[in-house]
């Protein structure tokens, strides 16, 4: 059986502590799409640990964790994450990386900070993890699946010259920089190869064999919805495909295994970088839902920027949830917001004075204004709390009003970081 944990918004719902609670009970997890710019924060008996490329599943010893083809993989990264997390004292996680999994080169980080410089004030808000350069090479077929590595030498320093060719135009005419170094690239696939030789397999295969065995899958989302790039807030997008769909494309299996698609929805929203945002709270309000956020503060895990913040933006979530095609919402977050008297939550967007509540294409959604419903706050903590009917009547209530007007049922409420945080529940609209 497959499952999928992915986000509704703009990414940071959560995903890794819910990936991380519900990996009890899964034998693979997977990342699928996108790098090393995000991260998911997880919480466990070992610690505190901001992930970027390792699948949440490094924690379980029983788990093989994988990294999916269509992942844009970082080498030096991952074995900084992996060296990181085996100090700590976590015993050495099972991995396996797809044999078709591109990799992440030095130079499509220099591009994404070459470019980020040239763009200034209207850049995109890139992480400079080199993410777009990466998959624009990858559909330009000039990208490096990590299988190529092992090919003879001349064919690998033949392709180098060929990629270099091309790059070093750009390099030296638009971005005044200097050409890529050839010789040390080829020794940098060389330290590369021999780091990741052992962990090299055929994932598809393998995960079909453990689909006919009836283990339990998970992928592992990364972003949200909103970050897509066909159906997000385009071009303030990310690079490849956050949806559970792309699920069956980076990992390698048919769409119609995935069972379960847990899409992660926190209860107040936040957002890194630039692009419409409009729920988004500003001054003394926003710094201290930033502040009271998350665990530890709204502070971007890659990055350590500081997160917009805002309400609850039921437009945005329902639409979220939408095109995940949800089975299931987790509801994270939610004892951040028992500080409030009450809690404003946006249940339309007025564009040019009519009011909608389907989510827009990218230019009305920079004319759209918030349309508040408030709700009464629960003014208490609710961490620790293990059934629904024991959370305050008004934190159900902002449970239950949320679910409405999404249309997609909470069965998970997390309220509190750690992976025991979290409680079920049954919903009538669950199908
Ligand atoms: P992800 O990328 O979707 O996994 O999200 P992040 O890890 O970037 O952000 C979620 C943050 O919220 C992390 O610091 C988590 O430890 C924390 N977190 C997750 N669930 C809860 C929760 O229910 N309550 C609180 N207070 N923090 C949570």
């Amino acid at each position: 059986m497959v499952k999928a944990v992915v986000g509704a918004n703009w990414g940071d719902e959560g995903k890794g502590k819910i990936t991380d609670t519900l990996a009890d009970q899964a034998d693979v997890v997977i990342r699928f799409q996108g790098g090393a710019n995000a991260g998911h924060t997880i919480v466990n008996q070992y610690g505190k640990f901001a992930l970027h490329t390792m699948p949440s599943g490094g924690f379980h010893q029983n788990i093989m964790n994988i990294i999916g083809n269509g992942v844009a993989f970082d080498i030096t990264k991952f074995m900084n994450e992996l060296n990181e997390v085996t100090s700590k004292g976590v015993p050495a996680p099972q991995i396996m990386i797809s044999d078709r999994v591109q990799v992440m080169m030095p130079y499509h980080v220099l591009f994404d900070t070459l470019e980020e410089a040239r763009l200034a004030g209207k850049s995109f808000g890139s992480t400079k993890s080199g993410i777009a350069p990466f998959y624009s090479d990858k559909f330009a077929k000039i990208g490096w699946q990590i299988n190529e590595f092992y090919q003879d030498d001349e064919i690998i320093k033949e392709k180098i010259d060929r990629i270099a060719d091309i790059k070093d135009v750009l390099l030296v005419n638009l971005y005044h920089a200097d050409p890529i170094d050839r010789a040390a690239l080829f020794d940098q696939i060389v330290e590369w190869r021999e780091q990741v030789r052992d962990y090299i397999g055929n994932v598809s295969l393998y995960l079909d064999n453990a689909i006919k065995e009836g283990k339990t899958i998970l992928l592992e989302g990364q972003l949200g919805t909103m970050k897509d790039p066909d159906h997000g807030i385009y071009p303030m997008v990310t690079s490849s495909s956050p949806l559970a769909a792309y699920g069956a494309i980076g990992a390698g299996i048919p769409p119609y295994e995935i069972k379960q698609i847990v899409t992660v929805s926190k209860a107040y929203s936040s957002a890194v970088g630039a692009g419409a945002f409009v729920s988004e709270l500003f001054g003394d309000e926003a710094e201290e839902l930033r502040r009271r956020g998350g665990d530890g503060g709204e502070y971007g895990a890659t990055t350590g920027r500081p997160r917009r913040v805002g309400w609850y933006d039921c437009v945005a979530s329902k639409y979220g949830c939408r095109l995940q095609g949800t089975t299931d919402v987790a509801f994270t977050v939610l004892d951040v917001l028992g500080y409030l008297d009450e809690i404003p939550v946006c249940v339309g967007y007025d564009i040019d004075g009519e009011v909608t509540t389907e989510f827009p294409v990218t230019h009305l959604l920079d004319k759209a204004k918030p349309v508040f419903e408030t709700l009464p706050g629960w003014k208490c903590d609710i961490r620790g709390i293990k059934n629904y009917d024991e959370l305050p009547e008004n934190c159900r209530k902002y449970i239950e009003f949320i679910e409405e007007k999404i249309g997609y049922p909470i069965t998970m409420v997390s309220n509190g970081p750690a992976r025991t945080d979290i409680i079920y529940r049954e919903s009538k609209l669950s199908r």
